[in-house]
């Protein structure tokens, strides 16, 4: 299919930010295509775990969370959306006090259908329930309400919903190679398939959204990191619907998560919150293959801590994220150049976080405004202000802050910075 020679906003990327985008977008009316170099959910979205789980991490973290796992279960309830509920788990040993509830459950939890929802576990039942874990577990705290999508459905869904309005075309095998410019606005693309003019261009490129803010002459705080992901055989040592939880040690100097996976295979996978300088890189140029003895070290760490005595740890991906300085995505313009918008920096919480994020791409596209409502989101304020999120805050002094204790009053979110 050629490209078109007009349209109202071209979306950049074929990962779970641009199609909810695009998706969210042709619902509102505009007439959106989809440009994307590969297949969809061919970059980071592809390789992600797919959790949708609390980030504590900030309030707007938290809101956005709450956002995404009610967008996850609108999905469910309205289309049959497969959402794998294997829940989250934090356990405890012997001698470890146990924790109360967070400041965060304390401000936003809701009750049973709550993705604060926890049930709390004695020793005995979390070794009869998952008997891999080790002989002196004393305690743990399940989230029943937490699971994981499989990231291409999501995907996949969005596109076919968006295609449903009439208004959202998706051109996979599609490189945006260039960009013409004409003083502060963004007048045409140049992709694989012909010259495009546009309105207004969404950049949700993933880890490649800094090259692609280069396409308009912008340089963009994004920062690409290296993670890796090692498979275990699970299903040999019976160990089924095993939840989302930590690591028990450290490979190479890092901790991770874990998750079971359809099948009863297991995912190990490496995690950051802000980047390191030792596993940036250049997205086009990087291993996708674990680093040499990976998987043993991930085996040889977790048998020391569980009961996982026949599983095989096998050699699983490596995937590149897109990170900014300060942990948060950015969403947004740039500079003078307005009518190129930045969804970026999502690291390990994109899924989680991709229906907020896309409201607020469509807030500033279809009305002109960074406040998104959230009439109906359960637990979360009414309206979040998410200029917060602007990719000009670290120029500007305005750097975010991870602050996983002490969340600031909900009435902050609906101030602008
Ligand atoms: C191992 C791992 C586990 C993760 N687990 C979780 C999790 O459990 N929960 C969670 O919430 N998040 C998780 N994440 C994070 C999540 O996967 C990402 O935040 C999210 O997928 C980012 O999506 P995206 O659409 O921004 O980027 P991408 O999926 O990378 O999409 C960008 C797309 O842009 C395309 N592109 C690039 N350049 C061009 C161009 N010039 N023209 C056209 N197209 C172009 C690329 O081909 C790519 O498909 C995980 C990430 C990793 C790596």
């Amino acid at each position: 299919m050629s490209a078109p020679e007009r349209v109202d906003v071209a979306v950049i990327g074929g990962g779970i930010l641009g199609l909810a985008c695009g998706y969210e977008l042709a619902r509102g009316g505009a007439e959106v295509v989809v440009f994307e170099r590969r297949a969809l959910a061919s970059g980071t979205t592809g390789g992600s775990a797919g959790v949708v789980c609390l980030h504590d991490l900030g309030e707007l973290y938290a809101v956005l969370s709450l956002v995404g796992h009610d967008r996850i279960r609108t999905l469910e309830r309205e289309h049959g959306f497969p959402f794998h509920r294997y829940g989250s788990l934090s356990y405890w040993r012997s001698g470890r006090s146990e924790p109360g509830p967070s400041a965060y459950e304390t401000a936003y939890g809701t009750g049973p259908e709550s993705i604060y929802h926890r049930v709390r576990l004695t020793g005995t039942e979390l070794r009869s329930r998952f008997g891999w874990l080790p002989d002196d577990v004393a305690g743990g705290d399940f989230f029943p309400n937490q699971g994981f999508i499989n990231p291409y459905q999501l995907v996949q869904l969005y596109a076919d919903e968006g295609a449903r309005t009439g208004r959202l075309t998706v051109l996979p095998g599609t490189p945006v190679l260039a960009m013409d410019r004409e003083g502060p606005r963004i007048t045409r693309l140049i992709t694989r398939r012909g010259p495009v003019e546009v309105g207004t261009v969404i950049n949700a490129g993933g880890p490649w959204g800094g090259k692609i803010g280069r396409l308009g002459g912008l340089d963009l705080d994004l920062i690409p990191q290296r993670i890796q992901v090692a498979v275990a055989t699970g299903f040999e040592d019976g160990a089924s619907r095993v939840p989302l939880l930590g690591w028990p040690g450290e490979v190479d100097g890092q901790g991770g998560w874990c998750r079971g996976e359809e099948g009863d295979l297991l995912l190990f996978g490496q995690h950051r919150h802000t980047p390191e300088p030792e596993f940036t890189v250049d997205p086009d140029h990087c291993d996708l293959n674990n680093d040499a003895g990976f998987p043993e070290r991930v085996g040889a760490m977790i048998k020391s801590g569980w009961r996982l005595p026949r599983s095989r740890f096998l050699p699983g991906w490596n995937c590149v994220y897109g990170m900014t300085p300060d942990g948060y995505p950015m969403v947004g313009s740039s500079g003078a150049l307005g009518n190129l918008i930045h969804v970026l920096g999502c690291n390990g919480h994109g899924i989680t976080l991709h229906a907020g994020l896309a409201k607020a791409v469509a807030a500033r596209v279809l009305h002109g405004t960074t406040t998104i409502d959230l009439t109906g989101v359960p637990g979360a304020p009414a309206e979040l202000e998410t200029s917060w999120l602007s990719p000009d805050r670290f120029a500007a002094g305005r750097a975010l802050r991870l602050d996983p204790t002490h969340p600031t009053p909900a009435a902050d979110l609906v101030a602008t910075p």
